[in-house]
């Protein structure tokens, strides 16, 4: 009887865990395919774009579409739709530049999502895509050069090849530590 107790415990556990998991893919693609609709405009007026992800009053995982914002930020709206949940935001880096911060999230971006306590997807002019997690105080590399479209003119600069994740440590030393020219 004991026995039969702990499975269904474990087995209810481990039906929980997996539906985090298969939740969290269902946000990171959605994610992927958002930031990917939003990659061409961003190259081409050289500003951000950015939206929201959530989950609508139906229940139907969603995106808000692309909209623009400016050279170094973003404004994603409050609640365009009838939201039950928004889950994460998503904003694209605009053109190519060899700023030190173009291929990771920024300070600024991370610390809004830790201070909004929602996580944040990024896309990048080489078409790398980052999530920045509150849970984790973290910035992970989801997927590197070329995973989403990629400006035309970017070229990679070997100095500033990104790490596969950063703390807001670690990514201020990254800005601190900039020497690199690449042209
Ligand atoms: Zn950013």
């Amino acid at each position: 009887m004991v026995s039969r107790f702990g499975f269904i415990i474990i087995s209810f556990v481990s039906l929980l865990c997996c539906y985090t998991i298969a939740k969290a893919d269902e946000i990171r693609d959605m994610a992927i395919t958002a930031l990917a609709i939003a990659q061409p405009n961003s190259f081409k007026n050289n500003i951000e774009y950015c939206g929201l992800i959530g989950y609508h009053r139906s229940g139907a995982l969603l995106f808000s579409p692309p909209i623009p914002g400016f050279k170094n930020s973003c404004n994603p709206g409050l609640n365009p739709w009838a939201w039950r949940e928004v889950v994460a935001t998503y904003h694209t880096h605009g053109a190519h530049t060899y700023d030190s911060d173009a291929e990771v999230p920024s300070l600024e971006d991370m610390l809004a999502d830790f201070a909004e306590g929602t996580d944040g997807y990024i896309a990048t002019p080489g078409g790398r895509v980052w999530h920045v997690s509150v849970k984790d105080r973290k910035a992970y590399l989801l997927c590197d050069v070329g995973c989403i479209t990629s400006d035309q003119r970017y070229r990679e600069c070997e100095g500033l090849k990104p790490a596969s994740e950063y703390t807001l440590k670690t990514l201020k030393q990254r800005i601190d530590e900039d020497e690199v020219v690449c042209e």
